[in-house]
């Protein structure tokens, strides 16, 4: 089987976004097996698009197409496809009214102009779009496969995992692959890989490490005959992968820190308050991305200055001998925060994110700590990087150190 990757758009053309989506597609690819001969970037012109995917349709079997499926003018990716195979597009009264339905569930009328994102041609089938107005295209002509998805990347890759994959997988008799990453954090890469090198060699299940901004991902991916089998693989390999770094592991898949912090409160029936000082709210903001966090999250402090922590109840007698950027700091913040608000644990940042360095502290000094009814836990490093980066950094920390004390307790 060979498979070309088109991506659609004039943006990809001017440089203004990065196709990550060819990327995506083209790893997909690799893990299936199939081999992939070419990735092309067209614009959103009619006679291109249909030029290129006519080419790609003589010479590979399978063409995976991104982008264009909007409802505006220069959304050519459907009127592309048929024109390269000669066949006509026509509105499918079903698919009408799924579309009408979901803007009536908005409020709204659907324009006009929506209508061709309900069309067909002959050789095509739906490929339904949960979270978009646009489905996509399933083709199959003369042995070959057209496979046209939303520009947008999340609806992209769930429209891929959900309808196409396991479309593709029937049809290129590639077998199931299943895959489940296993996130852990407080141990390093090098580290972890040393832990679980034993599994590492096996081909089928695979396992892999990679440094990601939330610790070190463990992907295990396996690959059978049907889908059962695939998940039986994935089922043994997680089970000897956690006799060895168990107690790292926060999460599985899509399972971000926030949430694995929210089930712990949630299971224990406790509470956090923050005070942030170099991480700015982000702290805050992570936890709340959780939904349901109103049932633990107490409330947020932004404070910068020795002014502003110590009216917020730090101790003016530590600021006085440590500055505004100390461990010592974090943890009169973290038990500010706590008796401020309320909160069963209070937790705090402080740093110096940068340019410049403050009361003779570097830039990229970080600390954050807890506050547990009096128990206390403090974490500090040395982060050179980006000031964004570094708020990202901070809040990270503090939600590990805050989920390292709730696994503890
Ligand atoms: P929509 O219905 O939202 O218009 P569409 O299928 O028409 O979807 P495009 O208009 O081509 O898709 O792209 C929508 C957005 O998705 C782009 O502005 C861009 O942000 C993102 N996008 C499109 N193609 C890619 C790509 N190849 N890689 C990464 N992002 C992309
Ligand atoms: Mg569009």
């Amino acid at each position: 089987m060979k498979a070309e990757i088109l991506s659609v758009g004039t943006e990809l053309l001017l440089g203004e976004i990065v196709d990550t989506n060819a990327a995506f597609l083209a790893s997909e690819l690799a893990q299936l097996g199939i081999d992939l001969h070419f990735v092309s970037q067209v614009g959103d012109n009619r006679a291109r698009l249909a030029e290129t995917i006519g080419r790609a349709f003589q010479r590979a079997d399978i063409v995976i197409i991104t982008g264009g499926l909007g409802p505006t003018e220069d959304d050519l990716t459907r009127e592309a496809i048929s024109d390269a195979l000669g066949e006509e597009m026509v509105v499918q009264p079903d698919l009408a009214e799924t579309l009408k339905e979901m803007f009536r569930k908005f409020g709204r009328e659907m324009p006009p102009s929506n209508i061709k994102q309900a069309t067909l041609i002959p050789s095509a089938q739906v490929l339904p779009n949960p979270i978009g107005t646009a489905p996509g295209w399933w083709v199959e002509r003369d042995g070959h496969i057209i496979i046209a998805m939303p520009g947008v990347p999340h609806e992209m890759k769930r429209m891929w995992a959900e309808q196409a994959l396991p479309r593709l997988q029937v049809a290129a008799h590639t077998g199931v692959i299943a895959t489940r990453t296993l996130k852990t954090i407080g141990i390093g890469e090098s580290h972890a890989e040393e832990a679980v090198r034993p599994l590492i060699r096996s081909t089928n299940p695979t396992l892999a490490t990679y440094a990601k901004p939330d610790g070190v991902h463990l992907r295990m991916a396996a690959k059978a005959p049907d889908r059962e089998t695939a998940l039986r693989m994935l089922d043994e390999l997680e089970a000897k992968v956690r006799e060895l770094i168990g107690p790292y592991i926060y999460g599985v898949d899509n399972e971000t820190p926030s949430e694995a912090v929210g089930k712990l409160l949630k299971a224990r029936g406790l509470s956090v308050a923050t005070m942030e000082s170099c991480s700015g709210g982000l702290l805050a903001s992570m936890i709340t991305d959780t939904p349901g966090s109103s049932a633990y999250f107490r409330g947020g402090i932004i404070a910068y200055t020795a002014e502003m922590k110590i009216s917020f109840g730090v101790d003016p007698a530590v600021i006085e001998r440590v500055g505004t950027v100390d461990r010592e700091t974090a943890l009169a913040m973290a038990r500010a925060a706590r008796e401020r608000l309320g909160a069963d644990i209070g937790l705090a940042t402080t740093g110096v994110a940068g340019p410049d360095a403050i009361e003779g502290k570097p830039v990229g000094t970080l600390h954050v700590a807890l506050d547990f009814h009096g128990k206390t836990l403090a974490d500090g490093r040395q982060v050179s990087t980006t000031r964004t980066e570094f708020k990202r950094r901070a809040a990270m920390d503090a939600l590990f150190l805050l989920w390292k004390a709730l696994k503890e307790s």
